[in-house]
């Protein structure tokens, strides 16, 4: 089945009634929740994480913001999970998803800058890729 790496960022990661809203959707959409575990990014992390953005003039606030505070990451497993998520998370800045997706999450929950709620995989590698920060292989019992 295919999986996809789904983190609510710590402008809404401690908000419980946020949390639920968004587990909600995902579950309602018909994926699975397989995994779940919240962390306090630390600099160097949220870094690496982002690499691919080292050259942006937001880089720094996207650290700063993305080590503030804890995250929840979510492992997500369904029929077209990564492409479905990046719909339902809608697009990158929250007063755009206002506009064009007033249904997504960010939308609804997002500020602004980086602080837009959530964040989804964009491909199966990328997905592969950032689900290995976050969650190890297990042998089922
Ligand atoms: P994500 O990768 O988090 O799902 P995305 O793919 O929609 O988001 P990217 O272009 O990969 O967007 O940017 C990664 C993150 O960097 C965004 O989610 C946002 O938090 C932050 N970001 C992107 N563009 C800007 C910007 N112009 N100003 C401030 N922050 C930004």
């Amino acid at each position: 089945a295919h999986c996809t790496l789904a983190l609510v960022k710590p402008d809404v990661a401690q908000d419980e009634q946020a949390v639920a809203t968004i587990i909600g959707r995902i579950t309602a959409r018909g994926y699975t929740i397989k995994d779940r575990v919240e962390i306090t990014l630390s600099r160097a992390q949220a870094s690496a994480f982002y690499a691919e953005h080292s050259d942006r003039p937001f880089f720094e606030g996207l650290v700063a913001f993305m080590s503030s505070g804890p995250t929840v990451a979510l492992l997500l497993e369904g029929d077209d999970v990564v492409r479905g998520w990046r719909m339902m998370v809608g697009p990158t800045s929250p007063a755009t998803a206002r506009q064009q997706m007033p249904q997504s999450i960010r939308a609804l929950l997002g500020d602004d800058g980086p602080r837009n709620a959530v964040h989804g995989s964009d491909s199966a590698e990328s997905a592969q890729r950032e689900l290995g920060f976050f969650f190890h292989p297990r042998i089922q019992a």
